[in-house]
């Protein structure tokens, strides 16, 4: 069978056109290397093109800053469940990365004195939490726009070949464990061909379709990860899901966390601006947990508005219509758009929103994946797919994009090392077999379940068994209702059969990953007996070090779960002290 699929070589192949996958192919094209990026999309159609706020780095260009400050947010923001060394690696680089991006012609807004404009961000301090700190480096509200078509352009010139619309199916490793390439779908033709490298990266970004209300663009469906599974690599850290405090009620569409950064703030039914309660120092600054948390308390308190009561609001009409239109006016337009309230004039409605996965595929700091303590050779993973882990158990705003160019660069650059007198390995015989029986399956199934039934029932499922707040019955409720869902996937049906651009087969290739990152979300957060960053139980209230101090690792096999220590040794300064949660 696998003798009808056309085999191109590369030396590395990315998964991925976003700004993760962007960032390493253009350190891997630079070093004159054969480079393909596969990309199910158009690139710059990436959710990376989504991101708003901006990115951080400790430039100091609003007042003092320095780099250990911003490690010291990073830790504490994760609730200690970040690996310090990763951590202290990202932020000693954060300015280099900036002036990367300034160098390759990225447009940053500046300040009067011509250098680079930083805003506050939910989080970010200075002097070890003592005070507010502006480290958010930004393009309006439009950041991610701006550094994904820089880094496109830049890949263009570096001669990067793209693989516009081809859709990744499975890995391939040989006997040995080692990934030697993926097959993937064109998905103009249909056509299947494997993609034999000798270092294949995932760049795939994140997994927010598993939950019903989402920030996260449609494509996000943890393909990396589903692939990863099935491929026997463990998935990390899958319990903790980040809510967006601001997502637009009854769409999801987000409210950069940069709207509060510019002065604005929640309100509930009452006019209260309550976070002062809850958080009294930051505010409505707090971190993206904590203000979730929060508007969800309210709510259940009756203190919302809106339909059912679901939302708080979110004030930004005592700034100037002159500052909202400079330094947010693509909030202005979604929220005339999507919430039909002008913000000139108008509170938005807005409702904790799922919006970024920590969890992700294991790597150490060079990127390549890790299982058992071992390097999988041949394998990188990068970007939102990716635990490597800075986030923890909660991601602070803005660190996300320099996650993917710090950790895509570094990516790049051990690969490139790496494939110095390395030729490819020879693909085993069987290398397309579980790919073309996936295929085979769906083109012949018959009388089977509905694409879109199944995944609304999925999303249900994890919207109200593993929200913002999580009980014990709903969760262990929820792993049996996802284990038949995932019954229910095996029989999935397409009406439609033809080759050419079959988006029914590619959104039934997609639940299938999702699926995977349900199981593992829902086992992952049943099993952790304790309330830590965005994961939070009603019957173990309080963080547990003592028990908990750990990254889980779920194996699809048996869905198992495993541990592992959290590496509290940064790469140089000291070790940041437990403390508790102090906002
Ligand atoms: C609305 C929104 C706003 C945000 N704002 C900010 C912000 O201001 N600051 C910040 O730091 N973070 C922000 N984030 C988070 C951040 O933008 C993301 O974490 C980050 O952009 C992810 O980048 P990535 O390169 O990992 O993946 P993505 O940009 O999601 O790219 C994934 C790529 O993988 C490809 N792909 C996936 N599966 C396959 C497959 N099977 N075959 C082929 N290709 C595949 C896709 O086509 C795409 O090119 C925001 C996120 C959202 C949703």
């Amino acid at each position: 069978m696998a003798s009808a699929i056309e085999i191109r070589k590369y030396d590395a192949i990315v998964i991925g056109g976003g700004g993760a996958g962007l960032r390493a192919a253009l350190q891997l094209a630079d070093s004159g290397l054969s480079v393909a990026v596969l990309s199910k999309v158009f690139p710059t159609r990436s959710h990376t093109v989504a991101a708003q706020g901006g990115i951080a780095a400790s430039l100091g260009n609003v007042g003092e800053d320095n780099w250990h400050w911003h490690m010291y947010d990073t830790i504490k923001g994760s609730d200690y469940l970040g690996d310090q060394d990763a951590i202290e690696f990202m932020c000693k680089n954060a300015a280099e990365a900036i002036y990367e991006l300034e160098h390759f012609g990225m447009p940053f807004d500046r300040l009067e004195n011509g250098k680079i404009f930083q805003r506050p961000f939910g989080g970010m301090s200075k002097k070890y939490g003592a005070e507010s700190v502006a480290r958010t480096c930004a393009v309006a509200d439009r950041t991610g726009h701006a550094m994904l078509h820089t880094l496109y352009q830049r890949n263009v010139y570096a001669k990067t070949d793209f693989l516009i619309e081809w859709f990744a199916l499975d890995l391939i490793r040989d006997a040995e464990g080692d990934v030697l390439g993926v097959t993937a779908m064109e998905i103009e033709t249909g056509q299947i061909f494997a993609l034999h490298a000798k270092s294949t990266m995932f760049a795939t970004g994140g997994a927010g379709r598993i939950f019903q209300a989402s920030t996260n663009a449609f494509i996000n469906t943890g393909d990396g990860l589903g692939m990863a599974a099935r491929a026997g690599v463990p998935l990390q850290d899958m319990e903790f899901w980040q809510f967006h405090p601001t997502g637009v009620a009854g769409a999801g569409v987000l409210i950069t966390e940069g709207a509060r950064g510019e002065g604005g703030y929640l309100v509930n039914a009452e006019g209260e601006r309550f976070m002062e309660r809850y958080a009294p120092n930051a505010k409505d600054l707090a971190s993206r947990d904590v203000v979730s948390r929060a508007i969800a308390t309210e709510v259940k308190a009756g203190r919302g508005v809106g339909i059912d009561g679901q939302a708080v609001l979110l004030k930004l009409d005592h700034l100037s219509e002159k500052v909202i239109d400079t330094r947010l006016p693509g909030i202005r337009n979604i929220a005339i758009k999507f919430a039909n309230v002008d913000p000139v004039h108008s509170p938005i409605p807005v409702v904790p929103t799922v919006h970024y996965m920590m969890g992700g595929i294991p790597t150490n700091l060079n990127g390549q994946v890790i299982d058992n303590e071992k390097v999988v050779n041949g394998l990188y993973a990068i970007g939102e797919c990716a635990c490597v882990s800075v986030h923890g158990a909660n991601r602070l705003g803005s660190n996300s994009l320099l996650d993917l160019m710090v950790f895509g660069r570094a990516a790049g650059n051990h690969t490139v090392e790496t494939l110095k007198g390395f030729s490819h390995k020879p693909l085993p015989a069987d290398f397309a077999d579980q790919t073309l029986s996936r295929l085979d399956r769906l083109d012949h199934q018959k009388s089977g379940e509905v694409v879109a039934e199944v995944g609304d029932a999925m999303r249900r499922t994890m919207q109200v068994h593993c929200g913002v707040f999580r009980f014990p019955d709903l969760m262990s409720k929820g792993v049996r209702e996802i284990m038949q869902i995932e019954e229910r996937i095996k029989s999935l049906e397409i009406k439609d059969k033809s080759k050419v651009f079959n988006t029914a087969r590619v959104e039934a290739l997609e639940l299938e990953n999702l699926i995977e990152v349900a199981k593992a979300t829902m086992v992952s957060a049943e099993a952790r007996q304790e309330s830590r960053g965005a994961h939070c139980r009603e019957d173990f209230a309080a963080r547990d070090d003592e028990q908990w101090l750990k990254h889980s690792l779920h194996y699809r096999e048996g869905n198992r779960l495993a541990y592992k220590p959290v590496r509290l040794k940064p790469l140089t300064v000291d070790s940041f002290p437990l403390i508790a949660r102090t906002y």
